[in-house]
């Protein structure tokens, strides 16, 4: 069976501690390459209640601090043959 792809507006308002097994994928033009980050991560430091919508919007690049240029929402390991993303940005 297809996995069910859900949609940007409901991604966005869902909460970090509903998808810990999620990873974000986040591009910053200071780097050549995206970088991954576990939403169990984002959980634990700054709780499960926050909705990816406030993460997208609160992301900051670790490298310059500017906000990242695109921030994708993918299940499990984004970076897997068959993995399939959400862009949320
Ligand atoms: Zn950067």
């Amino acid at each position: 069976m297809p996995p069910v792809i859900p949609t940007r507006p409901a991604l966005l308002a869902a909460r970090v501690g509903d998808l810990l097994a999620w990873h974000l994928v986040v591009r910053c033009p200071c780097r050549g390459y995206p970088r991954s980050i576990p939403l169990a991560d984002i959980a634990a430091e700054h709780g499960r209640r926050l909705t990816l919508g406030q993460v997208a919007a609160r992301l900051r690049c670790a490298r310059c601090g500017e906000p990242p240029q695109s921030v994708r929402a993918s299940p499990g390991d984004p970076f897997a043959s068959r993995a399939w993303k959400v862009i949320l940005k």
